[in-house]
C-alpha cells in the first residue's frame, strides 16, 4: 500500500510566512500530502481561511498554533493542535503576546532611534521581501545535518535564530483579530533596508537586531506552564516543537524538562524536524517513548528557499501519517467549525 505523509508544522501570511493559508493548503495538496496542520506563531487568524481550503480539496487538516514560552537559554516553542481558535483562555494568551510584542517593536525602534536609524511602527509592513528567504529556518536545503563549524554558519544560525526560532513579531492591531497578523525584528530588518538606512537584511540583524545586538530587546513571555494551561483549556494537544532549539546541555536536562512539561500538559513531542538529524530524531522518538508521549512531525515550513527540497511534503522532511493515528485517537474530534 502506499505510504501517506502528512506536515504538522506549517506558518502562512497570518504570522510569517509567505503563503496567503488557502495557497498554502493547495500547495500541500499539490504535494500529496494526506493530512496538514496550520501552526502560525501567536495567532489563529488563519486558521478558518485553510480549514475552508481544505474542507474543499478533501484535505484532513488540523487547527494548531505555535506559542513561544519562556527559556533561559535557546527556544522554548508548544505547538497546540486540535485548538479550539476562539477559546477565551488562547485568545487571551495571544492577546498577551501582541501587547509584548508590539511593546517590544516599539523599544527596538527607539534604540534604533539612538543610532541614528529611523523608522516609524507604521514603516513595517507584513509583507517581507523574497531576498528575506535564505535567511529564515525551518524547511531548507541542509535538513538533517548540521551547519559546518564556519563563521559564516554560526551567523547565519545566529540570524535563523533571531527571524523565526524566536518569533518576535506583534500582531497589527485589528478590531478583529480572526484577521490580525503578525509583524516582527524580520519586518524591522527589511524596512531598514527599504528605507536605505543599512544596507541588507543580514547587515539589520547582525550589526543591531539579533540576541544580544545593540538594538537587541528580550521579550518578555509567559512560563510554559501558561501556555500549556491555556492550550489545555482551548481543548488542543500540547507538542514541544524542534526540542534541538532548547539547546540543553544533556539528555538528562531535556528529559527533566520534559517530564516537567509534561506535568503542566505537554502530551508530544516534535520528534521530526529539519532541525534535526535522524540521530536526534531516533533520541526524541526515544525520549517520548519513555515518557508515554506522542510523537509530532513537520517541515516547519515559512517560504520556498531558492533550490526546492526533494521530499514528499514540504523540504525533506517526511512525516509517516502514523503518528497522526494516536493524536487522533487522544482527539477524534474537532472541537469548532470554521
Ligand atoms: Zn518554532
Ligand atoms: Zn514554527
Amino acid at each position: 500500500m502506499l505510504q501517506r505523509f502528512i506536515d504538522l508544522h506549517l506558518h502562512s501570511s497570518a504570522s510569517d510566512g509567505r503563503y496567503p493559508p488557502a495557497r498554502l493548503i493547495e500547495m500541500a495538496h499539490a504535494r500529496g500530502l494526506s493530512a496538514v496542520a496550520l501552526t502560525d506563531h501567536d495567532t489563529t487568524a488563519g486558521l478558518a481561511e485553510a480549514a475552508r481550503r481544505a474542507a474543499e480539496l478533501n484535505l484532513e487538516f488540523i487547527p494548531g498554533i505555535e506559542l513561544e514560552a519562556a527559556h533561559p537559554r535557546g527556544t522554548l516553542h508548544i505547538l497546540g493542535y486540535f485548538i479550539d481558535p476562539n477559546s477565551p483562555a488562547l485568545q487571551s494568551l495571544a492577546a498577551r503576546a501582541i501587547e509584548s510584542r508590539t511593546t517590544r517593536n516599539e523599544a527596538i525602534l527607539e534604540k534604533l532611534a539612538a543610532e541614528g536609524l529611523h523608522l516609524a511602527m507604521s514603516d513595517l509592513t507584513n509583507d517581507l521581501p523574497a531576498n528575506a528567504e535564505p535567511l529564515t529556518t525551518g524547511f531548507n536545503e541542509q535538513n538533517g545535518s548540521h551547519p559546518a563549524p564556519s563563521e559564516l554558519s554560526n551567523l547565519k544560525s545566529d540570524i535563523q535564530s533571531s527571524m523565526s526560532q524566536s518569533p518576535d513579531r506583534h500582531i497589527a492591531k485589528s478590531p478583529d483579530r480572526q484577521i490580525a497578523k503578525s509583524i516582527g525584528r524580520p519586518h524591522i530588518a527589511h524596512a531598514l533596508v527599504r528605507t536605505h538606512q543599512v544596507k541588507d537584511f543580514r547587515t539589520a540583524f547582525t550589526d543591531y537586531l539579533a540576541d544580544g545586538a545593540k538594538c537587541f530587546v528580550p521579550l518578555n513571555l509567559p512560563t510554559a506552564e501558561t501556555v500549556l494551561s491555556a492550550i489545555t483549556t482551548a481543548h488542543g494537544l500540547a507538542s514541544l516543537a524542534h526540542p534541538v532549539r532548547l539547546n540543553c546541555e544533556s539528555s538528562l536536562e531535556l528529559r527533566t524538562l520534559a517530564k516537567r512539561l509534561r506535568e503542566a500538559g505537554l502530551r508530544a513531542i516534535e520528534t521530526i524536524h529539519p532541525s534535526h538529524t535522524p540521530a536526534q530524531t531516533v533520541d526524541y522518538e526515544k525520549l517520548a517513548a519513555e515518557l508515554k508521549l506522542s510523537a509530532t512531525g513537520g517541515s516547519d515550513f515559512h517560504r520556498l528557499p531558492p533550490k526546492q527540497g526533494h521530499g514528499i511534503g514540504f523540504g525533506r522532511v517526511k512525516v509517516p501519517y502514523e503518528l497522526l493515528i494516536p493524536l487522533r485517537r487522544l482527539h477524534p474530534f474537532t472541537c469548532v467549525s470554521f
